[in-house]
């Protein structure tokens, strides 16, 4: 066992390892396992889940550490930008009854309102800019 362990880091060393897109892509292939037992198999998911499987061991043993670091790190760019958007669309739903969203023209924050139906002057917190703001419901 010792010996398979040597080999084994021996044989990773200078190889890029596993990565976010690596846990990523090992539970998308599992649940593409999971829906193609439910929908009795398909030609394009078997295939698309091979090439799935191949790239993702092909970043695993790739020697090619950069690259695969820059696509990882553009992978969790993307992730966070979801992650932003979603909790954005969240706090919105949550505060509907109570506030309304509105981005300063000058610097593009965003402002958090009270909810008072009409025309009203807001003051950015950032830039201190003024601006009228209508809320209708
Ligand atoms: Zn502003």
């Amino acid at each position: 066992m010792n010996r398979f362990k040597q080999r084994l880091s021996q044989f990773m060393q200078g190889r890029y390892g596993i990565d976010h897109i690596y846990v990523t892509s090992l539970i998308l292939y599992f649940v593409g396992l999971i829906v193609l037992r439910q929908i009795n198999n398909s030609i394009y998911l078997n295939i698309f889940l091979l090439l799935l499987i191949a790239w993702t061991f092909y970043r695993v043993f790739s020697k090619n550490i950069d690259r695969r670091y820059a696509e990882n790190q553009a992978f969790l760019r993307f992730i966070n930008q979801i992650k932003s958007i979603v909790n954005r669309l969240w706090m919105r739903m949550r505060d509907i009854g109570t506030h309304r969203y509105r981005r300063c023209p000058n610097c593009r924050a965003q402002l958090r309102l009270p909810r008072k139906i009409g025309v009203h002057t807001a003051r950015c917190p950032r830039c201190n800019n003024r601006f009228k703001v209508k809320i209708r419901l």
